[in-house]
């Protein structure tokens, strides 16, 4: 490549993955990893000169970091910071509130916001990097009863209704608010709320609903879910696992945490672990330490004491951890006079789990009789895993989970002859490329492989230089300087900018209507 040459680059979503991806892609170097340092003519590790569009449909950045992380986890959420010196850099612009995806796409659902299809971005730019994500939809359970009963939430509508999402705010979702609001608030007993799944996100969900609320005053949480959650009468959070302790996936910190919360109650079922699991803990640290973390506090919580099944009286909460077992149905309230469509109870199965060490399966126990049991469920809340949004189909190759099909480091086979005037090259980056797992950090590999096949791409003449003139933002997109000055309002930082944030909110809002 020539050294006066200009590269272009958009990018779709400011996740985690995006924002890394443009930090990597303003840091190549005209230098080959073959040909390392002992090659040092005067044209070789000279920075490729490169710009950055980043297109998010959110009216603001960084994706799962702001609308994912739990508000009481505000140290995870400084790496915005470094994201905030990256949208100051000069050569990087962000287009939010920008959805990018052809119109008509068989998830076309909302018309919401601006629209920029992906072929249109391969026309204007050299590369193009799907920084989208994964995790748009909450994989189902497949269970009797979980369509029609209302109470039955996916760990991401919750997150975002504790998160202060705009779609999933009150203004917006009425109906989830008020039913989420009544289910904590209204039940007699208290409320049990059941989380199927065992990683962080169900930790997450559960010490939302069991931490005090003076403690929940101290984070970012959105103001109505404060306000739910002040007035609620949790009595219990179960935990169902499917497998055994040793193939859960929670972090030894983050249960360390919700298990030390004050004024509660563990209870921890079914810990008792067989040669197999041994084997399969011994071969993971993190999974061995979670084991030996909750050993310790059902040992703690047997010592203590064990006054039955509810925590009656004063403000003490249950949180209970069942592992080797699956729902099996949900079932409405018996009471006649409520009304037949809301969640009352859901059906536990105990498991056997079969196959060779390592890839354990769980078979559900065929002795019904035995090893099923009925437990009360205001709210269901399902963790399983996700299912991506497919952004388009017809040009870019996904599996049944959303990821995209890639080469191995991030070049997407996509059908050329849907995007035939196409003169950019289409990469994959993050969730959207590796699927739903790992943590933030993770994705930093993950761009910088990402950004290495961009960079020999360019060295072997494959991407097209930039036009000098980079394609004007779309009309109404929030701009990095229009974000900023709309987050230091929201935090308090700045004085209230009437016109720009009433602005702001009127384009979104007209936006969605339109
Ligand atoms: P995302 O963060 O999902 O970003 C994708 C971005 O693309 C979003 O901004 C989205 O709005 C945008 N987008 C999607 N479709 C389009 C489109 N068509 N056009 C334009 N923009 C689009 N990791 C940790 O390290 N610590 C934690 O505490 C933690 N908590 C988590 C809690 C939850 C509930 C979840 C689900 C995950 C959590 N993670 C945590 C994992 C972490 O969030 C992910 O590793 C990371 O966010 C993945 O980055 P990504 O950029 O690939 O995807």
């Amino acid at each position: 490549s020539d050294e006066n040459e200009q590269y272009s680059f958009a990018i779709v979503g400011s996740g985690p993955a995006g924002m890394y991806a443009a930090d990597k892609l303003l840091h190549m170097k005209n230098s080959s990893s073959s040909s390392s340092s002992s090659s040092s003519s005067s044209s070789n590790n000279v920075l490729i000169d490169a710009k950055v569009d980043v297109y998010e449909k959110e009216c603001f950045p960084y994706g799962l970091v702001r609308f994912g992380v739990a508000p009481d986890h505000q140290a995870t959420k400084n790496v915005t910071n470094k994201f905030d010196a990256l949208l100051r850099d000069e050569r990087v612009r962000l287009f939010a509130n920008v959805k990018v995806g052809s119109v008509g796409n068989e998830n076309d659902d909302d018309g919401e916001g601006l629209r920029v299809s992906t072929k249109e971005l391969l026309e204007r730019y050299s590369g193009v990097v799907l920084a989208h994500g994964a995790a748009d939809n909450d994989r189902k359970l497949q269970i009797e009863n979980e369509d029609t009963l209302r109470g039955v939430y996916g760990a991401r509508q919750f997150v975002n209704w504790y998160n202060g999402l705009p779609s999933a705010a009150p203004m917006r979702n009425k109906e989830m608010h008020e039913d989420i609001v009544d289910r904590l608030q209204n039940k007699k007993n208290g409320s049990n709320v059941v989380i199927v799944g065992v990683g962080n996100v169900t930790l997450d969900c559960a010490r939302i609903l069991l931490r005090s609320p003076e403690e929940l005053k101290e984070t970012d949480i959105a103001s109505h879910a404060l306000e739910a959650l002040e007035k609620a009468n949790v009595n219990s959070v179960t935990i169902v696992g499917r497998r055994s302790v040793a193939q859960a996936k929670f972090s030894p910190k983050e249960l360390r945490e919700v298990l030390n919360l004050p004024d509660l109650d563990v209870q921890i079922d079914d810990l008792e672990v067989t040669e197999e699991d041994i084997e399969e803990m011994n071969a993971s640290r993190p999974r061995r330490r979670a084991f030996e973390v909750l050993e310790k506090a059902k040992k703690e919580g047997a010592a203590t004491k064990s006054d039955g099944d509810d925590a009656k009286g004063g403000t003490r909460k249950i949180l209970r951890v069942l592992f080797l077992r699956s729902p099996t149905g949900l079932l409405p309230e018996d009471d006649i006079s409520s009304s037949p469509s809301s969640l009352g109870f859901v059906k536990i199965r105990k498991n056997i789990l079969q196959g060779p060490t390592g890839n354990r399966q769980a078979t559900l126990s065929n002795d019904q009789v035995r090893d099923e049991t009925i437990l009360p469920c205001d709210i269901l809340i399902r963790s399983v895993g996700y299912v991506g949004d497919k952004l388009e189909p017809n040009l870019v190759p996904s599996d049944k989970n959303g990821t995209i099909v890639h080469d191995g480091l991030g070049r997407v086979r996509y059908n050329e002859d849907s995007s035939a005037s196409a003169t950019g090259r289409l990469y994959v980056c993050g969730w959207a490329k590796r699927g739903a797992s790992g943590v933030i950090a993770t994705n930093v590999q993950c761009a910088e492989e990402t950004a290495e096949a961009i960079k020999e791409d360019i060295l072997n003449g494959l991407l097209k230089p930039a036009a000098r003139i980079l394609p004007p933002p779309p009309s109404n997109t929030i701009t990095a300087s229009k974000w900023f000055k709309l987050d230091a309002v929201e935090r308090g930082e700045s004085d209230r900018e009437e016109t720009e944030e009433e602005d702001v909110e009127e384009k979104s809002e007209s936006n969605k209507k339109a």
